[in-house]
């Protein structure tokens, strides 16, 4: 798996495809294949679409339109207009087809289908007043995440890198306050 599915929304998955968006933004995605490959890793949608160009300049359009979507709500302002634009337009084309067989569920549709749904997510989620959204509790990660934990008590995003990490910092920092005792 090249790709991070922790956020509880294939929305958010698709905005933490950039990395570290303060300070050095890392893009994930550089080209068509590479969405192509996050939709066949992505659980829920289908496993093989082609991407061309314009498709994938749809994506990113998508991306950062939901991104903005998603900052709004953090932040408690009104959503951008332009943004919810772009999100409203994806969510209007069909869905992918879901299938149930022997070998267990599948699911069919082309790039437009896989946006569709994706914006859906994203609308599911912005759209739900109760829905706790949150941004990683690292500094450097900021991917936004779902906190369906009880209480909402979830600090970090649900990439075992962020947790572990920020776990031990505390830990060296107790053990040299200890130590200088
Ligand atoms: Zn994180």
């Amino acid at each position: 798996m090249r790709f991070a599915f922790v956020s509880g929304s294939p929305a958010l998955d698709l905005i933490g495809t950039v990395g570290s968006r303060r300070d050095t933004p890392v893009d994930l995605l550089a080209g068509p294949a590479d969405l192509r490959q996050w939709v066949l890793e992505c659980g829920e949608l289908p496993d093989d679409v082609r991407v061309d160009e314009p498709s994938f300049t749809s994506a990113l359009r998508l991306r950062e339109a939901l991104y903005e979507l998603a900052l709004d709500r953090l932040r408690a302002r009104a959503f951008s207009r332009a943004s919810l634009d772009v999100v409203n337009e994806a969510a209007a084309a069909p869905p992918p087809v879901a299938e149930l067989t022997d070998a267990g569920l599948t699911w069919s549709g082309d790039i437009r289908a896989v946006l569709a749904h994706v914006a859906r997510s994203g609308i599911a989620l912005l759209a739900d007043r109760d829905a706790c959204l949150k941004e990683c509790g690292r500094t450097g990660c900021t991917r936004l995440y779902v906190d369906r934990s009880r209480g909402a008590r979830r600090t970090w995003c649900g990439m075992d890198a962020c947790g572990n990490r920020v776990k031990a910092a505390a830990y060296r920092a107790r053990k040299r306050g200890s130590s200088e005792l």
